[in-house]
């Protein structure tokens, strides 16, 4: 067990690090980040930000001294960075997991390999072995895509050669489209001695951003607790010690694919912060440090809106949002691009959907 007034190191000072932080502090733990940016979202909460770029080795001997473990807000870190802090630091979830997550060929492979299904794929090495591929389908680079960039929607042979020249050649994974109904996600945590899923949430995207989160999902019973079982058997198959999100298409013949893993706190996962007994950020300090994990028992049905660079001007009205009942919660991002993140709103009870909209319409 890592005990209060030890020192937790972030890799990464953005808005995740930040929520971190925010759980870690109430319960007397230091908190540093390695971050390249002095003034990254995290910089105002915590107790230190070691500056320096993310392939800086002496960055990361800097925050080994001064940490008992270190935990991470994004997985796509130099492994050579990963395996030199782990001989010295515990490192959770560990390289190995990084490695698996951060790369959608790995990822596949192994999900399949775990025994759980996710869309039909195919990899794509060279231009040539798109030949093969079925069309429509999406093709998604391998490595370094997020919310949604990185991949395109190709409906002929001739539209994925362009595509995959647009991304350089980089190994991709060509996807088959999923009819699905719902997209949810199942935030897991586990440490050394136990394990404990979030009730699922339902996410509903906005060109491939996260938009909308509901908790719980609205999906049978029998379907969350399928979709939870999936998230352990996979956390428990990557050894994880940390906390994993497992985004999933449920089908409309109620058939649960997985589109992809994260493993570290979660945007869908934000509204266990007023939701649930502990939040994902709490749960995510508890079990990187091993301590017992933390009930994630609802207090009360919930929504979360994503606050994008487009939804927040110089003179948005914060006083007509707070006063719909929702939360606000920003990450002091000194510029707003559009779509970027700058914070989101939730609201609890029965008519949570409507309040987060309307707080976010009347900003
Ligand atoms: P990703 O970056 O893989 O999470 O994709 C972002 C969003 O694109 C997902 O949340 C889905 O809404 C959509 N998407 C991704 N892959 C597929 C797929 N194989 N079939 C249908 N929609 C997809």
């Amino acid at each position: 067990m890592i005990l209060p007034s030890s020192t937790i190191g972030i890799l990464g000072g953005g808005q995740l690090a930040r929520m971190l932080a925010l759980a870690a502090k109430p319960m007397g733990y230091n908190v540093v980040v390695l971050d390249p940016d002095p003034d990254c979202p995290a910089s105002s909460v915590v107790d230190e930000v070691i500056v320096g770029a993310f392939n800086n080795p002496n960055a990361y001997a800097q925050l080994a001294q001064v940490c008992d473990v270190v935990t991470l807000e994004f997985e796509n870190i130099p492994s050579e960075q990963l395996a030199a802090l782990e001989k010295t630091v515990p490192l959770r979830p560990n390289r190995k997991v990084l490695e698996r997550s951060r790369d959608r060929l790995l990822e596949k492979n192994f999900i399949t390999k775990a025994g759980v299904r996710c869309a039909p794929f195919q990899e794509i090495y060279a231009s040539s072995d798109l030949s093969a591929g079925r069309y429509p389908a999406i093709l998604k680079t391998a490595t370094l895509g997020y919310d949604g960039k990185g991949q395109a929607k190709v409906y002929t042979l001739l539209e994925a050669q362009k595509a995959f020249e647009r991304f350089s050649g980089v190994p991709c994974v060509l996807e088959g489209i999923v009819d699905f109904f719902l997209e949810v996600s199942v935030i897991v945590a586990r440490s050394s001695f136990e394990t404990k899923c979030f009730p699922v949430f339902e996410n509903q995207h906005q060109n491939g951003i996260l938009d909308i989160t509901l908790v719980p999902a609205r999906i049978p019973e029998e379907t969350a607790e399928k979709a939870k079982e999936i998230a352990v058997k996979l956390a428990s198959a990557l050894e994880l010690h940390g906390l994993l999100c497992v985004e999933m298409f449920i089908t409309n013949n109620g058939q649960i694919l997985v589109n992809e893993i994260a493993p570290r706190p979660h945007n869908s996962g934000h509204v266990s912060i007023e939701a649930c007994q502990t939040s994902q950020f709490e749960q995510a300090i508890r079990a990187v440090c091993d301590l017992p994990l933390g009930s994630t028992e609802l207090h009360s049905s919930g929504a979360m809106a994503n606050l994008l660079g487009e939804h927040i001007s110089p003179t948005a009205n914060y006083g007509a949002a707070l006063a719909t009942g929702a939360k606000l919660h920003l990450y002091q991002k000194r510029e707003a691009r559009a779509g970027r993140k700058m914070g989101h709103l939730i609201a609890l009870g029965e008519d949570a959907l409507e309040t987060v909209k309307m707080a976010r319409s009347s900003l």
